[in-house]
């Protein structure tokens, strides 16, 4: 299959990776550069448990080159995604798919802006992977892909099947599901527990759990979220916050995405994580007091790096 990956960074290089030495015809985009020279040059280095592996990939950093892919990955930063889905339209032509695994909500809604609903996948990955400079990353951590039509029609579920098993072939495991709100949504919920509150405290995951009162403020920020899903009539996990201390737990010694982003001067995905939540708080009539203060005190630091 011809695959185009749109934000060829950790994720997006790793998932390219994957696919190309499964045999496919596989080509990265991505705006930096130095990365895109360094995989054509080098290969892409990929590190795994101290080992570590090179693979042979096109890169490119215009998408004239790419031509027509018959699916089109996007793996931006959710700031970008309106810029790659624009991008991935013109590589996906009349019939490509086009996937979103990223994180946060809002990312498949801003693609749908460019292409039809019924060509898009959706859904969340618990592979985890690390950029450690140009041509280079880290896969931190293997697990489960989950993925499902974002529109109702009706050859959607066959469509994101044949996809799961596709990408199962390929050695990336991944289930197919009718209601992948849910599964993003149910995502976004450890993520509203966990992200913005180590990034901005500068504790690691597990320390979530340290006190009792940060305990609180984690579970307030996904209690409020769960209360806007329902009004959505999404069905999401009714023990997310047992869920979401399970995570801080099993990854106790990482720092989270957001506070990685925040220690480098990066700006955050938190408006699609937080900030998601009290812009449909807002449209619903209801109070997201303590998204609204994640959100605005993430949005203060990022304006404010040097
Ligand atoms: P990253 O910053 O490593 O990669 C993003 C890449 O996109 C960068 O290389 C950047 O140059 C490129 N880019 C920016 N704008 C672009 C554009 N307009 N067109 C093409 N390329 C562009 O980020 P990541 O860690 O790979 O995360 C990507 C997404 O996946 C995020 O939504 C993240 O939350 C999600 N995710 C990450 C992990 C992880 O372990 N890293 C796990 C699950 C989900």
């Amino acid at each position: 299959m011809k695959i185009a990956v749109v934000g060829a960074g950790a994720m997006g290089s790793l998932f390219g990776a994957m696919l190309a030495e499964a045999g496919n015809d596989v080509w990265l985009y991505d705006v930096w550069p130095e990365h895109v020279q360094s995989i054509n040059q080098n290969g892409l280095q990929i590190e795994r448990e101290g080992k570590i592996r090179t693979v042979k990939i096109k890169a490119t950093a215009d998408p004239e080159q790419i031509g027509q892919a018959e699916l089109v990955i996007i793996f931006v930063k959710s700031s970008r995604t309106k810029s790659a889905a624009e991008t991935a339209r013109k590589i996906a032509g009349s019939n490509g798919s086009v996937m979103t695994l990223q994180n946060g909500m809002g990312n498949a809604d801003a693609i749908a802006e460019f292409i039809e609903p019924e060509r898009i996948l959706a859904g969340t990955t618990s592979h985890g992977a690390t950029m450690l400079g140009p041509g280079s990353i880290r896969h931190a951590g293997s697990g489960p892909t989950t993925i499902g039509a974002w529109s109702q029609a009706e050859n959607g579920l066959q469509r994101a099947g044949q996809f799961a098993e596709f990408f199962s072939r390929a050695g990336i495991k991944t289930d197919s599901v009718v209601d992948v709100r849910s599964v993003v949504w149910n995502k976004l919920l450890i993520n509203i527990g966990i992200n913005a509150i180590t990034a901005l405290t500068n504790i690691k995951n597990g320390q979530i759990l340290d006190l009792e009162i940060t305990q609180e403020l984690s579970r307030a920020a996904v209690e409020e979220a769960i209360t806007v899903a329902r009004g959505l009539n999404i069905d999401v996990h009714a023990d997310a916050v047992d869920i979401v201390f399970k995570v801080a737990e099993a990854t106790a010694l990482n720092r989270s995405s957001m506070g990685q982003d925040v220690d480098n001067q990066r700006q955050t995905e938190i408006s699609a994580i937080n900030g998601f939540i009290v812009r449909e708080a807002q449209s619903l009539g209801l109070a997201a007091p303590v998204n609204f203060t994640l959100t605005a005190l993430i949005e203060t630091l990022q304006g404010h790096y040097a």
